[in-house]
Protein backbone atom coordinates (compact mmCIF):
# COMPACT_ATOMS: atom_id res chain seq x y z
CA UNK A 1 0.00 0.00 0.00
CA UNK A 2 3.11 2.60 0.97
CA UNK A 3 5.44 2.86 -1.51
CA UNK A 4 9.07 3.26 -0.22
CA UNK A 5 10.71 4.87 -2.81
CA UNK A 6 14.33 5.65 -1.63
CA UNK A 7 17.23 7.70 -3.19
CA UNK A 8 20.40 8.00 -1.77
CA UNK A 9 22.98 10.49 -2.33
CA UNK A 10 26.45 11.10 -1.30
CA UNK A 11 28.12 13.86 -2.57
CA UNK A 12 31.63 14.33 -1.43
CA UNK A 13 33.13 17.74 -1.73
CA UNK A 14 36.57 17.42 -0.47
CA UNK A 15 39.21 14.84 0.72
CA UNK A 16 38.15 15.40 4.34
CA UNK A 17 34.85 16.77 4.45
CA UNK A 18 31.92 14.72 3.12
CA UNK A 19 28.17 14.71 3.83
CA UNK A 20 25.39 12.83 2.62
CA UNK A 21 21.76 13.80 1.75
CA UNK A 22 19.74 11.29 2.59
CA UNK A 23 15.90 11.40 0.81
CA UNK A 24 13.56 8.69 1.82
CA UNK A 25 10.12 9.13 0.35
CA UNK A 26 7.73 7.82 2.68
CA UNK A 27 10.45 7.39 5.30
CA UNK A 28 8.06 8.65 7.98
CA UNK A 29 5.28 6.91 6.78
CA UNK A 30 4.52 3.88 8.60
CA UNK A 31 2.59 0.48 7.16
CA UNK A 32 -0.92 0.88 7.10
CA UNK A 33 -2.86 -1.32 9.91
CA UNK A 34 -6.21 -2.04 9.06
CA UNK A 35 -8.35 -2.94 12.48
CA UNK A 36 -11.62 -4.61 12.12
CA UNK A 37 -13.88 -4.14 15.46
CA UNK A 38 -17.46 -4.84 16.65
CA UNK A 39 -20.03 -2.36 16.18
CA UNK A 40 -20.43 -1.49 20.29
CA UNK A 41 -16.40 -0.23 19.36
CA UNK A 42 -17.15 2.28 16.54
CA UNK A 43 -21.08 3.37 16.71
CA UNK A 44 -22.28 5.32 15.34
CA UNK A 45 -19.32 5.44 13.12
CA UNK A 46 -18.93 2.44 10.19
CA UNK A 47 -15.28 3.42 10.27
CA UNK A 48 -12.51 5.81 11.83
CA UNK A 49 -8.79 6.76 10.75
CA UNK A 50 -5.68 7.49 12.63
CA UNK A 51 -3.90 9.53 9.97
CA UNK A 52 -0.26 9.95 12.49
CA UNK A 53 -0.90 6.23 13.30
CA UNK A 54 -1.82 4.82 10.14
CA UNK A 55 -4.20 2.61 11.34
CA UNK A 56 -7.73 2.65 9.89
CA UNK A 57 -10.49 0.64 12.25
CA UNK A 58 -13.77 -0.48 10.82
CA UNK A 59 -16.78 -2.25 11.76
CA UNK A 60 -16.05 -5.59 11.33
CA UNK A 61 -19.90 -6.37 11.45
CA UNK A 62 -20.85 -4.65 7.97
CA UNK A 63 -21.74 -6.50 4.66
CA UNK A 64 -18.38 -7.21 2.74
CA UNK A 65 -19.39 -5.04 0.03
CA UNK A 66 -19.73 -2.15 2.67
CA UNK A 67 -16.72 -3.14 4.41
CA UNK A 68 -13.78 -2.81 1.97
CA UNK A 69 -15.95 0.42 0.68
CA UNK A 70 -15.45 1.50 4.26
CA UNK A 71 -11.55 -0.06 4.43
CA UNK A 72 -11.06 1.68 1.68
CA UNK A 73 -12.40 5.28 2.60
CA UNK A 74 -10.42 4.73 5.70
CA UNK A 75 -7.28 3.79 3.95
CA UNK A 76 -7.69 6.64 1.61
CA UNK A 77 -7.80 9.20 4.68
CA UNK A 78 -4.45 7.96 6.05
CA UNK A 79 -2.57 9.52 3.11
CA UNK A 80 -5.00 12.45 2.83
CA UNK A 81 -3.49 16.42 3.82
CA UNK A 82 -6.64 18.20 3.02
CA UNK A 83 -7.39 20.44 6.27
CA UNK A 84 -11.12 20.78 5.53
CA UNK A 85 -12.96 17.47 6.98
CA UNK A 86 -15.39 17.61 4.79
CA UNK A 87 -13.48 18.05 1.23
CA UNK A 88 -11.50 14.85 2.87
CA UNK A 89 -15.35 13.12 3.36
CA UNK A 90 -16.31 14.11 -0.40
CA UNK A 91 -12.79 12.95 -1.79
CA UNK A 92 -12.79 9.56 0.27
CA UNK A 93 -16.14 8.67 -0.91
CA UNK A 94 -15.41 9.47 -4.66
CA UNK A 95 -12.20 7.32 -4.23
CA UNK A 96 -13.91 4.76 -2.54
CA UNK A 97 -17.21 4.35 -4.33
CA UNK A 98 -15.30 4.19 -7.82
CA UNK A 99 -13.76 1.26 -6.41
CA UNK A 100 -16.29 -0.27 -4.61
CA UNK A 101 -19.78 0.62 -6.29
CA UNK A 102 -22.02 -1.58 -4.94
CA UNK A 103 -20.77 -0.89 -1.05
CA UNK A 104 -20.84 2.93 -1.59
CA UNK A 105 -24.89 2.51 -2.54
CA UNK A 106 -25.53 -0.06 0.39
CA UNK A 107 -24.04 2.40 2.63
CA UNK A 108 -25.80 4.92 1.28
CA UNK A 109 -28.76 3.17 1.66
CA UNK A 110 -27.75 1.98 5.47
CA UNK A 111 -26.52 5.36 6.39
CA UNK A 112 -30.44 6.28 5.61
CA UNK A 113 -31.07 4.77 9.36
CA UNK A 114 -32.22 7.22 12.23
CA UNK A 115 -29.11 7.13 14.06
CA UNK A 116 -26.54 7.26 11.24
CA UNK A 117 -28.49 10.59 10.45
CA UNK A 118 -28.32 11.75 14.08
CA UNK A 119 -24.72 11.26 13.79
CA UNK A 120 -23.99 13.28 10.43
CA UNK A 121 -26.38 16.06 11.38
CA UNK A 122 -24.16 16.09 15.14
CA UNK A 123 -21.24 15.93 13.01
CA UNK A 124 -22.39 18.91 10.76
CA UNK A 125 -22.80 21.25 13.41
CA UNK A 126 -19.83 20.33 15.28
CA UNK A 127 -17.70 21.21 13.08
CA UNK A 128 -19.17 23.43 10.15
ZN1 LIG B 1 -14.32 9.51 6.30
Amino acid sequence: MVSLKSELRFTVTSGIECWASLELNGWFNLMPEIIFLPKEKLYPRFGYALPLEQVAYVRKDLPGPVREFVTFHELYHLNDTSRWWVWREVKANVAAALKHPLGFIICVIMSLAPYRLKYYWKRLNSKA
